[in-house]
């Protein structure tokens, strides 16, 4: 009889809601470790072969993401795969790694590596940008093949229904490659409230523990699992008994919630007649469905960036003037921010063209709109079919992390340049409005002279506290120092929105603090009167608003900035707002980790 192994309680951040009882599917980021070894002469056919086979698997594979992408994303998504059979075809490239092998006496791997490496640094020189383009493809290849070589599996695509999706992180990539239809939970090693996967299980509705340390290391596919987010813990290997209460607690009938049917597009009042518009924010496109059905106002944040996932940096203007078209006909006559890329050496892989070396400190490096403004040539590209696309819709751009006035006059400068050529090219298209994301300590300071040079703001609360507080929002050893209810970040929120009324420009929150119920009210006592948030977490957010008064919320935010300390702030909140709405906040629905959210372990 084979010992039943121990249960495995392991805590992290719940950072959605609901319970999951599943088996564990392991995603690996997908890039092997490569050494090199020598192989003896005797080897050496050996070796060859190994990497044939290698060949062909990996062609395999290609052939089956191409398909799947077809299904999925359609014909014109999965063309990109074409040039990747090629160049698994290409005897050019294959003889190059085989010499490699024979003269070096290098095993495979090695060889893959240099090969690739040698067609990636020539590549990146290429003055054409359709033959630069084809560096994301190059590194694509080679890892297929290193990953063919290792003998570990594929990225999972079809996922079984109960598929409970555990890794170190879930990197944007990693997302492209995934059925999120049947990912029933999320349960990752690293992470905080406002990471990526924090962000995508609450966009598409499942539960997710992240911040788990070295539960990925411990968990094997096909483990059984228990996701319990609400607990802020997972179970590895439940015991019978402890699946007993589990599975009691799952098969009791949800109790209708205002997330469940289609939500009306109502007009959102305070009690105190104070209009509140609420919008949706997308990226991934199991998260459209949502727009429509939580009735929101339009999509205040499209984060563009899933558009690279998978095809490198260079995606054409014609694939990304149909996703923008896409945002904007979902978004309908409320319209669409959509973000410049918000992309740094955290979200690209390392070895890119644009980041040969890593960087020693991604946040504060070369991001966003720094990253856009030096990648001129992706960013025009990106910006041209944004214009292209607004004559569909309505939309508008938004400039990931600018600091000051320059970046945006250099960033406005180029969307006024690509505007002018369209037109000179006879081109259809439209003119759109230009915000900032205030998300940096900086932008905040200087936000009455940006906010004179934009069409609106956008208060990016997610970067605004690890900026702010100089807390990184992924790492969670520190996470107790992430308070997103700080005085300074308070501060930081009042003053822009302040800047915003008085240059007399819109200015919308789209952080995840707009998503939570007591947070939205706090903004709301801070001046804002337009959230952003993931579509699900519309009703609630509404439901709450629709009972308060905005005149008590701005009581409640004057008490708040006048606080020293988080502790301060939070205990001042759980008092007056149990005082006041004790039906919309019963003392139990405000516990630390509901208020503190990153904080909590
Ligand atoms: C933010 O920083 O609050 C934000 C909305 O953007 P992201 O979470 O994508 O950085
Ligand atoms: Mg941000």
């Amino acid at each position: 009889m084979t010992a039943q192994p121990q249960e495995v309680r392991c805590k992290g951040l719940g950072v959605s809601e609901g319970v999951v009882i599943g088996q564990v599917m392991r995603l690996h980021d997908g890039t092997p470790q490569v050494y090199r070894w020598r192989i003896a002469s005797t080897g050496l056919e050996a070796e060859r072969q190994r990497f044939r086979a290698a060949v062909d698997l990996a062609r395999e594979r290609v052939q089956a993401t191409k398909a799947y992408a077809e299904e999925r994303l359609g014909r014109d998504h999965a063309y990109i795969f074409d040039a990747h059979l090629l160049m698994l075809d290409d005897e050019r490239v294959s003889g190059d790694i085989e010499r490699e092998i024979t003269v070096g006496h290098a095993n495979a791997e090695w060889a893959v590596k240099v090969v690739g490496d040698r067609l990636l640094s020539l590549y990146s020189e290429i003055k054409d940008d359709y033959l630069r383009a084809r560096v994301s493809d190059v590194e694509d290849v080679m890892q297929r093949l290193l990953v063919a070589l290792s003998g570990a599996r594929d990225e999972p695509r079809d996922l079984s229904e109960d598929a409970v999706i555990v890794a170190q992180d879930l990197l944007p990539s990693a997302v492209a490659e995934l059925d999120l239809r049947h990912a029933r939970a999320l349960a990752t090693d690293s992470g905080g409230w406002t990471s990526h996967t924090a962000i995508l299980a609450r966009g598409i509705g499942i539960p997710a523990v992240v911040g788990l340390r070295d539960f990925y290391r411990r968990a094997k596919t096909g483990d059984r699992i228990i996701v319990d987010s609400n607990r802020n813990e997972v179970i590895l290997h439940p015991s019978e008994a402890t699946l007993d209460v589990y599975q009691e607690e799952t098969a009791q009938p949800l109790k209708p919630g205002p997330a469940t049917g289609l939500q009306a597009r109502s007009e959102l009042l305070t009690t105190d007649g104070v209009e509140i518009i609420l919008r949706a924010n997308v990226e991934v496109p199991s998260e459209f469905a949502g727009v429509a059905k939580y009735g929101a106002r339009g999509v205040g944040l499209y984060r563009s960036e899933f558009l690279l996932a998978h095809r490198g940096v260079f995606v054409s203007e014609d694939v990304q003037r149909a996703a923008y078209e896409e945002i904007a006909k979902l978004a309908g006559d409320d319209g669409a921010v959509v973000r410049l890329f918000d992309l740094g050496a955290a979200t690209l892989r390392e070895g890119t063209a644009q980041f040969p070396e890593p960087e020693k400190n991604p946040a504060l490096g070369l991001r966003a709109i720094r990253f856009s403004l030096r990648n001129e040539e992706i960013m025009r590209t990106q910006v041209r079919a944004i214009l292209l696309a607004a004559k569909t819709g309505r939309l508008q751009i938004v400039l990931p992390m600018v600091a000051d006035l320059s970046d945006v006059r250099r960033a406005r400068a180029i969307v006024h340049d690509e505007a002018t050529k369209l037109a000179k090219a006879g081109r259809d298209f439209a003119e759109v409005k230009v915000g900032a994301m205030i998300e940096v300590p900086a932008a905040v300071l200087m936000s009455e002279s940006i906010a004179r040079a934009v069409d609106f703001f956008e208060l990016g609360t997610n970067d605004l506290v690890q900026y702010t507080l100089a807390v990184d929002r992924g790492n969670d050893e520190v996470a107790d120092w992430f308070r997103t209810l700080h005085p300074a970040v308070l501060h930081s929120i009042e003053r822009s929105l302040s800047a915003a009324r008085t240059a007399g420009i819109p200015a919308i929150v789209c952080g995840e603090m707009a998503s939570t119920p007591a947070y939205a009210v706090l903004l709301i006592g801070l001046g804002a009167t337009e959230l952003s948030m993931t579509p699900s977490a519309i009703p609630r957010v509404r439901g709450v608003l629709a009972g308060v008064s905005a005149e008590d919320a701005r009581a409640i935010a004057r008490d708040c900035l006048s606080c020293s300390t988080a502790d301060d702030v939070e205990d001042l909140v759980r008092e007056r707002f149990t005082a006041l709405w004790p039906d919309l906040f019963p003392s139990a629905s405000l516990p630390a980790p509901r208020l503190s959210q990153n904080r909590e372990r």
